[in-house]
């Protein structure tokens, strides 16, 4: 490692192996590097944090959902394929990062982007775009790519030497595993899988609770778990796919109704609101009971609204009713 530079930098961590290349890297040059990693419903943090603890990198979480749920309103470079506004975020992430230099007495900024790798984001323009929207263009350095880059102020300053810096590009992966291995870095998770805002059913999830101003915490969480279908313009019932599901369901959901089956196994159902219309609330309780595919078509099921408990007997509803309320690709 090289002398201990008095210069420290704050790093935009995804958890991804860019960023992790980008704090061993700049931690070799002798940089007290912060890793942060900004959090939403839609970028939960579990993945980040292991690969962190994996790598012995201490990250600092912070939860940004209600700056991020803004940018999502209109961002000013529009969306990337789904509902991923990745050039608005990228800009937001540095500016909250550069807000936080002076609380962790730090001087600089630094990310894992790699020019030309990401079609919306990583473009030499968008970089650009990143830099300017943040605030902080002045300060950002990419370390695996600064070498095609401008100069900027800890550059300019000689804070950081550039020759110590990398010019990797394009979408190849080549380079970033090489300098892994010179790094001893062997846990890293796979490129896809970070972000919720690329997926195409959450997306389309994600602005069916926009276009109904339901954009409140217990939806966004609930957004991530099960089947979602709308019931009419102020409730949804949501039903699980998995064990994993169903136990999320029953930890997020806390002002709505649950449903169980009540004779038979199967998943678990939550009605979003506690008091639906008497349509609604029917039309729920048939497609929960469509879930139940080998029960007979009529039976029992359980209703839970805080500590009370009833029962209804209900009709399985037939698929073309449930493809019409559910909410998917
Ligand atoms: S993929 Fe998601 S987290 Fe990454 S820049 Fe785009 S919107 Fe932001």
């Amino acid at each position: 490692m090289n002398k201990e530079s008095k210069h420290k930098a704050i790093a935009l961590f995804s958890g991804g192996l860019d960023s992790i290349l980008a704090v061993k890297w700049m931690q070799r040059l002798g940089f007290t590097v912060y890793p942060v990693f900004f959090a939403t419903p839609y970028l939960p943090p579990e993945r980040a944090i292991e690969s962190a603890a994996m790598n012995g990198i201490k990250l600092i979480v912070r939860d940004i959902s209600a700056e991020h749920l803004q940018i999502l309103e209109t961002p000013v470079y529009g969306f990337g394929k789904y509902m991923n506004p990745c050039i608005d975020c990228h800009g937001l992430m540095f500016r909250l990062a550069g807000e936080m230099l002076a609380e962790l007495g730090a001087d600089f900024l630094i990310s894992g982007e790699v020019l030309g790798q990401r079609p919306m984001s990583q473009r030499r323009e968008a970089m650009n775009q990143v830099g300017k929207l943040s605030g902080y263009k002045y300060l950002l350095v990419r370390p695996l790519s600064q070498m095609l880059l401008d100069d900027t102020l800890p550059i300019r300053d000689a804070w950081v030497d550039k020759n110590a810096l990398l010019d990797i590009s394009g979408r190849g992966r080549t380079r970033q595993l090489a300098l892994a291995k010179e790094l001893g870095i062997d846990f890293f998770p796979s490129p896809a899988g970070g972000c919720l805002l690329t997926d195409a059913s959450y997306s389309l999830r994600l602005k069916d609770l926009q276009k109904h101003n339901q954009l409140d915490n217990e939806n966004l969480h609930l957004l991530r778990y099960g089947r979602h279908f709308r019931l009419n313009p102020t409730c949804k019932l949501i039903i699980g796919r998995d064990r994993e599901d169903n136990a999320n369901i029953e930890s997020q959901g806390k002002r709505g109704i649950y449903l169980d089956a009540r004779d038979i196994t199967g998943p678990v159902g939550y009605i979003t609101c506690c008091e639906p219309d008497e349509e609604s609330y029917s039309l729920a309780l048939s497609i929960f009971w469509f879930y139940h595919r080998k029960a007979p078509d009529q039976g029992y099921i359980v209703i839970r609204t805080g500590d009370k408990r009833s029962e209804s007997f209900v009709n399985k509803c037939d698929e073309t009713t449930v493809n019409k309320y559910y909410i998917t690709t």
